[in-house]
Protein backbone atom coordinates (compact mmCIF):
# COMPACT_ATOMS: atom_id res chain seq x y z
CA UNK A 1 0.00 0.00 0.00
CA UNK A 2 0.85 3.57 -0.72
CA UNK A 3 0.64 6.32 2.02
CA UNK A 4 0.51 9.94 1.75
CA UNK A 5 3.96 11.46 2.58
CA UNK A 6 2.60 14.33 4.63
CA UNK A 7 3.08 15.21 8.41
CA UNK A 8 -0.52 16.83 9.13
CA UNK A 9 -1.93 13.88 7.51
CA UNK A 10 -0.48 11.29 9.15
CA UNK A 11 -0.61 13.51 12.41
CA UNK A 12 -4.59 13.85 12.05
CA UNK A 13 -4.82 10.05 11.54
CA UNK A 14 -2.33 9.35 14.69
CA UNK A 15 -4.49 11.23 16.69
CA UNK A 16 -7.22 9.10 16.27
CA UNK A 17 -5.53 5.58 15.85
CA UNK A 18 -3.66 6.02 19.52
CA UNK A 19 -6.78 6.52 21.66
CA UNK A 20 -8.63 3.68 19.64
CA UNK A 21 -6.14 1.43 19.85
CA UNK A 22 -6.06 2.12 23.99
CA UNK A 23 -9.30 1.92 24.63
CA UNK A 24 -9.50 -1.56 22.56
CA UNK A 25 -6.26 -2.44 24.40
CA UNK A 26 -4.83 -3.06 21.10
CA UNK A 27 -0.64 -3.78 21.44
CA UNK A 28 0.60 -0.51 19.57
CA UNK A 29 3.11 -2.60 17.41
CA UNK A 30 4.04 -2.09 13.70
CA UNK A 31 1.44 -4.54 12.66
CA UNK A 32 -1.29 -3.48 14.29
CA UNK A 33 -0.81 0.66 13.79
CA UNK A 34 -0.32 -0.26 10.38
CA UNK A 35 -3.96 -2.25 10.54
CA UNK A 36 -5.46 1.13 12.24
CA UNK A 37 -4.01 3.41 10.29
CA UNK A 38 -5.24 1.78 7.42
CA UNK A 39 -8.67 1.34 9.06
CA UNK A 40 -8.94 5.55 9.06
CA UNK A 41 -7.96 5.53 5.56
CA UNK A 42 -11.18 3.43 4.95
CA UNK A 43 -9.77 1.93 1.32
CA UNK A 44 -10.21 -1.67 2.07
CA UNK A 45 -13.65 -1.96 2.20
CA UNK A 46 -12.91 -5.72 3.97
CA UNK A 47 -10.62 -4.46 5.79
CA UNK A 48 -12.97 -1.85 7.80
CA UNK A 49 -15.62 -4.23 7.97
CA UNK A 50 -13.21 -6.54 9.72
CA UNK A 51 -12.37 -3.95 11.96
CA UNK A 52 -15.23 -2.73 12.82
CA UNK A 53 -16.02 -5.73 14.71
CA UNK A 54 -13.61 -5.44 16.91
CA UNK A 55 -14.37 -1.68 17.48
CA UNK A 56 -17.95 -2.55 18.52
CA UNK A 57 -17.24 -5.20 20.70
CA UNK A 58 -18.57 -7.78 18.51
CA UNK A 59 -14.90 -9.77 18.20
CA UNK A 60 -12.15 -9.81 20.45
CA UNK A 61 -8.67 -8.84 19.17
CA UNK A 62 -6.41 -11.53 17.75
CA UNK A 63 -2.97 -11.44 16.51
CA UNK A 64 -2.94 -14.30 14.02
CA UNK A 65 -5.92 -12.51 12.85
CA UNK A 66 -4.09 -9.24 12.61
CA UNK A 67 -1.04 -10.90 10.90
CA UNK A 68 -3.42 -12.03 8.33
CA UNK A 69 -5.32 -8.80 7.61
CA UNK A 70 -2.29 -6.90 7.99
CA UNK A 71 -0.80 -9.64 4.58
CA UNK A 72 -3.61 -9.64 3.03
CA UNK A 73 -4.82 -5.32 3.18
CA UNK A 74 -1.12 -3.72 3.99
CA UNK A 75 2.06 -5.47 2.99
CA UNK A 76 2.80 -4.32 -0.40
CA UNK A 77 0.69 -6.12 -2.39
CA UNK A 78 1.79 -8.17 -5.37
CA UNK A 79 5.37 -9.59 -4.16
CA UNK A 80 4.36 -13.21 -2.55
CA UNK A 81 2.61 -13.34 -5.54
CA UNK A 82 5.34 -12.13 -8.44
CA UNK A 83 7.70 -14.58 -6.13
CA UNK A 84 4.76 -17.43 -6.75
CA UNK A 85 4.96 -16.30 -10.36
CA UNK A 86 8.48 -16.60 -11.46
CA UNK A 87 9.00 -19.98 -9.80
CA UNK A 88 6.10 -21.43 -11.38
CA UNK A 89 8.27 -20.20 -14.98
CA UNK A 90 11.12 -21.75 -14.01
CA UNK A 91 9.38 -24.85 -13.40
CA UNK A 92 7.59 -24.57 -16.87
CA UNK A 93 10.75 -23.85 -18.54
CA UNK A 94 12.01 -26.85 -17.10
CA UNK A 95 9.86 -28.61 -18.39
CA UNK A 96 9.56 -27.38 -21.80
CA UNK A 97 13.39 -27.99 -21.79
CA UNK A 98 12.87 -31.62 -21.07
CA UNK A 99 10.53 -32.09 -23.58
CA UNK A 100 12.46 -30.39 -26.54
CA UNK A 101 15.49 -33.09 -25.54
CA UNK A 102 13.53 -36.12 -24.81
CA UNK A 103 11.81 -35.62 -28.29
CA UNK A 104 15.46 -35.70 -29.45
CA UNK A 105 15.39 -33.72 -32.54
CA UNK A 106 17.18 -31.04 -33.97
CA UNK A 107 15.94 -28.44 -32.08
CA UNK A 108 19.49 -26.76 -31.40
CA UNK A 109 17.13 -23.11 -32.02
CA UNK A 110 14.71 -23.59 -29.63
CA UNK A 111 17.46 -24.78 -26.82
CA UNK A 112 18.76 -21.82 -27.28
CA UNK A 113 16.08 -19.33 -27.34
CA UNK A 114 14.64 -21.03 -23.68
CA UNK A 115 18.43 -20.52 -22.32
CA UNK A 116 18.60 -17.20 -22.97
CA UNK A 117 15.19 -16.97 -21.42
CA UNK A 118 16.19 -18.66 -18.29
CA UNK A 119 19.03 -16.66 -18.07
CA UNK A 120 16.80 -13.44 -18.50
CA UNK A 121 14.45 -14.13 -15.97
CA UNK A 122 17.05 -15.21 -13.40
CA UNK A 123 18.38 -11.33 -14.07
CA UNK A 124 14.99 -9.51 -14.38
CA UNK A 125 14.29 -7.23 -11.46
CA UNK A 126 10.55 -6.25 -12.60
CA UNK A 127 7.02 -7.16 -14.05
CA UNK A 128 8.19 -5.49 -17.50
CA UNK A 129 11.29 -7.73 -17.62
CA UNK A 130 9.21 -10.90 -17.33
CA UNK A 131 6.81 -10.30 -19.04
CA UNK A 132 9.00 -9.52 -22.10
CA UNK A 133 10.42 -12.94 -21.18
CA UNK A 134 7.30 -14.39 -20.90
CA UNK A 135 5.90 -13.24 -25.05
CA UNK A 136 8.97 -14.84 -26.04
CA UNK A 137 8.56 -18.43 -24.89
CA UNK A 138 5.25 -18.14 -25.25
CA UNK A 139 5.61 -17.07 -29.13
CA UNK A 140 8.45 -19.65 -29.57
CA UNK A 141 6.50 -22.32 -27.82
CA UNK A 142 3.19 -22.21 -29.76
CA UNK A 143 5.32 -22.25 -33.22
CA UNK A 144 7.23 -24.99 -32.49
CA UNK A 145 4.33 -27.11 -31.13
CA UNK A 146 2.52 -26.42 -34.45
CA UNK A 147 5.21 -27.47 -36.18
CA UNK A 148 6.64 -30.39 -34.53
CA UNK A 149 3.45 -33.50 -34.54
CA UNK A 150 5.35 -35.51 -31.79
CA UNK A 151 5.73 -33.23 -29.01
CA UNK A 152 2.79 -30.78 -29.88
CA UNK A 153 0.31 -32.19 -26.90
CA UNK A 154 2.69 -31.63 -24.36
CA UNK A 155 4.24 -28.18 -25.45
CA UNK A 156 0.55 -26.96 -26.08
CA UNK A 157 -0.09 -27.81 -22.61
CA UNK A 158 2.92 -25.76 -20.95
CA UNK A 159 1.92 -23.24 -23.27
CA UNK A 160 -1.65 -23.14 -21.94
CA UNK A 161 0.02 -22.68 -18.26
CA UNK A 162 2.21 -20.11 -19.46
CA UNK A 163 -0.56 -18.31 -20.45
CA UNK A 164 -2.50 -18.75 -17.20
CA UNK A 165 0.53 -17.18 -16.03
CA UNK A 166 1.05 -14.16 -18.00
CA UNK A 167 -3.31 -13.33 -17.03
CA UNK A 168 -2.00 -13.51 -13.36
CA UNK A 169 1.58 -11.58 -13.89
CA UNK A 170 -0.86 -8.77 -15.72
CA UNK A 171 -2.99 -8.32 -12.95
CA UNK A 172 -0.80 -8.04 -10.75
CA UNK A 173 0.98 -5.27 -12.61
CA UNK A 174 -2.16 -3.84 -12.85
CA UNK A 175 -2.42 -3.35 -8.71
CA UNK A 176 1.16 -2.30 -9.36
CA UNK A 177 0.69 0.84 -11.36
CA UNK A 178 -2.44 1.83 -9.59
CA UNK A 179 -3.35 5.03 -6.88
CA UNK A 180 -4.92 3.13 -4.35
CA UNK A 181 -6.79 6.69 -3.62
CA UNK A 182 -7.93 7.55 -7.03
CA UNK A 183 -7.66 4.40 -9.24
CA UNK A 184 -5.94 6.35 -11.70
CA UNK A 185 -2.57 5.06 -13.19
CA UNK A 186 0.27 6.06 -10.63
CA UNK A 187 3.25 7.98 -10.72
CA UNK A 188 5.51 4.91 -11.80
CA UNK A 189 3.18 3.86 -14.63
CA UNK A 190 3.37 7.84 -15.67
CA UNK A 191 6.94 7.53 -16.06
CA UNK A 192 6.91 4.49 -17.79
CA UNK A 193 4.14 5.46 -20.56
CA UNK A 194 5.89 8.33 -20.89
CA UNK A 195 9.50 7.08 -21.60
CA UNK A 196 7.85 4.41 -23.64
CA UNK A 197 5.87 7.31 -25.81
CA UNK A 198 9.01 9.39 -26.37
CA UNK A 199 10.83 5.87 -27.53
CA UNK A 200 7.51 5.27 -30.27
CA UNK A 201 7.57 8.69 -31.68
CA UNK A 202 11.20 8.64 -32.89
CA UNK A 203 9.97 5.75 -35.26
CA UNK A 204 6.21 6.58 -36.12
CA UNK A 205 6.12 10.63 -35.75
CA UNK A 206 3.58 10.50 -33.09
CA UNK A 207 2.52 13.91 -31.67
CA UNK A 208 2.36 13.50 -27.90
CA UNK A 209 1.09 16.27 -25.27
CA UNK A 210 1.31 16.49 -22.15
CA UNK A 211 -1.43 18.15 -19.61
CA UNK A 212 -0.28 18.91 -15.65
CA UNK A 213 -3.09 19.96 -13.34
CA UNK A 214 -3.05 20.45 -10.40
CA UNK A 215 -6.01 21.81 -7.60
CA UNK A 216 -6.02 25.62 -6.52
CA UNK A 217 -5.20 26.62 -2.58
CA UNK A 218 -5.75 22.52 -1.95
CA UNK A 219 -4.29 23.01 1.56
CA UNK A 220 -6.65 25.05 2.48
CA UNK A 221 -9.25 22.72 1.78
CA UNK A 222 -7.58 19.86 3.91
CA UNK A 223 -7.34 22.68 6.54
CA UNK A 224 -10.98 23.82 6.39
CA UNK A 225 -12.49 20.55 5.56
CA UNK A 226 -9.86 17.94 6.89
CA UNK A 227 -7.84 15.54 4.99
CA UNK A 228 -10.80 13.06 4.36
CA UNK A 229 -12.68 15.69 2.28
CA UNK A 230 -9.79 16.46 0.97
CA UNK A 231 -9.53 13.00 -0.22
CA UNK A 232 -13.03 13.21 -1.65
CA UNK A 233 -12.04 15.90 -3.66
CA UNK A 234 -8.84 14.22 -5.32
CA UNK A 235 -11.45 11.61 -6.30
CA UNK A 236 -13.72 13.83 -7.60
CA UNK A 237 -10.98 15.83 -9.84
CA UNK A 238 -10.14 12.23 -10.69
CA UNK A 239 -13.39 11.13 -12.01
CA UNK A 240 -13.37 14.79 -14.19
CA UNK A 241 -10.34 13.81 -15.54
CA UNK A 242 -11.45 9.99 -16.30
CA UNK A 243 -14.39 11.30 -17.72
CA UNK A 244 -12.60 13.49 -20.65
CA UNK A 245 -10.19 10.98 -21.84
CA UNK A 246 -10.19 8.02 -23.14
CA UNK A 247 -8.37 5.09 -25.60
CA UNK A 248 -4.60 5.63 -25.76
CA UNK A 249 -4.62 8.59 -23.36
CA UNK A 250 -3.25 8.13 -20.06
CA UNK A 251 -4.47 9.62 -16.73
CA UNK A 252 -1.68 9.69 -13.57
CA UNK A 253 -1.65 10.85 -10.44
CA UNK A 254 1.07 12.67 -10.36
CA UNK A 255 1.54 13.11 -6.64
CA UNK A 256 -0.19 14.95 -3.96
CA UNK A 257 -2.58 17.49 -5.62
CA UNK A 258 -1.24 17.09 -9.08
CA UNK A 259 -2.25 14.86 -12.00
CA UNK A 260 -0.83 14.38 -15.70
CA UNK A 261 -2.42 13.61 -18.72
CA UNK A 262 -0.21 11.58 -21.59
CA UNK A 263 -2.88 12.34 -24.81
CA UNK A 264 -1.82 10.66 -28.62
CA UNK A 265 -1.90 11.96 -31.56
CA UNK A 266 -4.36 14.94 -30.67
CA UNK A 267 -4.34 17.93 -32.50
CA UNK A 268 -2.64 21.26 -30.23
CA UNK A 269 -5.98 23.30 -30.88
CA UNK A 270 -7.88 20.02 -28.94
CA UNK A 271 -5.35 19.29 -26.68
CA UNK A 272 -6.40 23.00 -25.21
CA UNK A 273 -9.82 22.99 -25.67
CA UNK A 274 -10.21 19.73 -23.48
CA UNK A 275 -8.05 21.69 -20.73
CA UNK A 276 -10.39 23.92 -20.81
CA UNK A 277 -13.83 21.53 -20.89
CA UNK A 278 -11.62 20.17 -17.55
CA UNK A 279 -10.77 23.53 -15.64
CA UNK A 280 -14.61 24.59 -16.17
CA UNK A 281 -16.45 21.17 -14.96
CA UNK A 282 -14.05 21.91 -11.60
CA UNK A 283 -14.68 25.37 -11.76
CA UNK A 284 -18.50 24.52 -11.68
CA UNK A 285 -18.84 21.94 -9.96
CA UNK A 286 -20.39 23.54 -6.14
CA UNK A 287 -19.01 20.69 -4.52
CA UNK A 288 -20.92 20.17 -0.81
CA UNK A 289 -20.00 18.00 2.10
CA UNK A 290 -22.39 14.92 1.82
CA UNK A 291 -22.47 15.18 5.93
CA UNK A 292 -23.69 18.91 6.65
CA UNK A 293 -24.39 20.04 3.03
CA UNK A 294 -22.23 23.00 3.45
CA UNK A 295 -20.42 24.20 0.58
CA UNK A 296 -16.67 23.70 -0.01
CA UNK A 297 -16.33 26.83 -1.39
CA UNK A 298 -14.40 27.62 -4.81
CA UNK A 299 -12.66 24.06 -6.25
CA UNK A 300 -10.64 25.22 -8.83
CA UNK A 301 -7.25 23.71 -10.62
CA UNK A 302 -4.65 25.14 -13.12
CA UNK A 303 -3.46 23.42 -15.85
CA UNK A 304 -0.57 23.72 -18.16
CA UNK A 305 0.60 22.18 -21.35
CA UNK A 306 3.30 21.51 -24.02
CA UNK A 307 3.90 18.97 -26.66
CA UNK A 308 7.05 17.12 -27.70
CA UNK A 309 9.75 18.21 -29.60
CA UNK A 310 11.80 16.74 -32.03
CA UNK A 311 14.88 15.06 -29.82
CA UNK A 312 12.80 15.41 -26.53
CA UNK A 313 13.35 13.18 -23.52
CA UNK A 314 10.72 12.70 -20.90
CA UNK A 315 12.43 15.02 -18.69
CA UNK A 316 12.56 18.22 -20.73
CA UNK A 317 8.59 18.09 -22.13
CA UNK A 318 7.56 17.60 -18.29
CA UNK A 319 9.72 20.89 -17.47
CA UNK A 320 8.29 22.61 -20.31
CA UNK A 321 4.38 21.71 -19.15
CA UNK A 322 5.32 22.15 -15.10
CA UNK A 323 6.57 25.78 -16.25
CA UNK A 324 3.41 26.22 -17.86
CA UNK A 325 1.37 25.04 -15.08
CA UNK A 326 3.72 27.61 -12.64
CA UNK A 327 2.93 30.39 -15.14
CA UNK A 328 -1.20 29.66 -14.87
CA UNK A 329 -0.86 29.72 -10.75
CA UNK A 330 1.31 32.87 -11.42
CA UNK A 331 -1.32 34.75 -13.20
CA UNK A 332 -4.00 33.96 -10.66
CA UNK A 333 -4.75 30.11 -11.00
CA UNK A 334 -7.97 28.37 -12.26
CA UNK A 335 -7.10 29.20 -16.17
CA UNK A 336 -5.40 26.90 -19.21
CA UNK A 337 -1.55 27.97 -20.02
CA UNK A 338 0.67 26.37 -23.14
CA UNK A 339 3.91 27.19 -22.47
CA UNK A 340 4.15 28.94 -25.61
CA UNK A 341 1.73 31.52 -23.68
CA UNK A 342 4.36 31.97 -21.22
CA UNK A 343 5.97 35.42 -20.61
CA UNK A 344 8.94 34.81 -22.53
CA UNK A 345 11.50 36.10 -19.59
CA UNK A 346 10.31 32.66 -18.00
CA UNK A 347 10.48 30.40 -20.65
CA UNK A 348 14.08 29.17 -19.84
P1 LIG B 1 -1.46 25.90 -5.07
O1 LIG B 1 -2.67 26.60 -5.57
O2 LIG B 1 -0.25 26.76 -5.19
O3 LIG B 1 -1.26 24.56 -5.71
O4 LIG B 1 -1.69 25.69 -3.51
P2 LIG B 1 -1.84 24.32 -2.73
O5 LIG B 1 -2.35 24.65 -1.36
O6 LIG B 1 -2.67 23.37 -3.51
O7 LIG B 1 -0.33 23.83 -2.75
P3 LIG B 1 0.50 22.75 -2.07
O8 LIG B 1 1.18 21.94 -3.13
O9 LIG B 1 1.39 23.44 -1.10
O10 LIG B 1 -0.52 21.82 -1.30
C1 LIG B 1 -0.80 20.53 -1.64
C2 LIG B 1 -1.35 19.89 -0.39
O11 LIG B 1 -1.87 18.60 -0.73
C3 LIG B 1 -0.33 19.65 0.69
C4 LIG B 1 -0.70 18.32 1.30
O12 LIG B 1 -1.10 18.52 2.65
C5 LIG B 1 -1.92 17.87 0.52
N1 LIG B 1 -1.95 16.45 0.18
C6 LIG B 1 -0.99 15.73 -0.45
N2 LIG B 1 -1.39 14.44 -0.59
C7 LIG B 1 -2.63 14.35 -0.04
C8 LIG B 1 -3.58 13.29 0.10
O13 LIG B 1 -3.37 12.12 -0.32
N3 LIG B 1 -4.76 13.58 0.71
C9 LIG B 1 -5.04 14.84 1.18
N4 LIG B 1 -6.22 15.05 1.75
N5 LIG B 1 -4.16 15.86 1.08
C10 LIG B 1 -2.98 15.62 0.46
MG1 LIG C 1 -2.12 22.64 -5.40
Amino acid sequence: MDYPCDIGHAQEIARLVFPLMTRLNIPMNPINYALWYEFHLGRAEELVAALEKIESGKEIYDPVRAKALFMRYVATPGVDVLEKIEAEFCRLLGDIIQIVLDAGLDLNNYSAVLDSCSTRLESADDIRDIRKVVRTILADTRARSESNSNIRGALKDRADEVDKLRAELDQVRKEAVKDPLTSLSNRRAFDERLADSLDDTLQQLKNICLLMIDIDQFKAINDNHGHQIGDKVLQFVASVLKKNFKGKDLVARFGGDEFAVIIENAPRAGVKSVAETIRQQVDESNLKRTDTGQPLGDVTVSIGYDCIRPGDSPGEVLKRADKALFEAKQRGRNRVIAYEDQDRSRRN
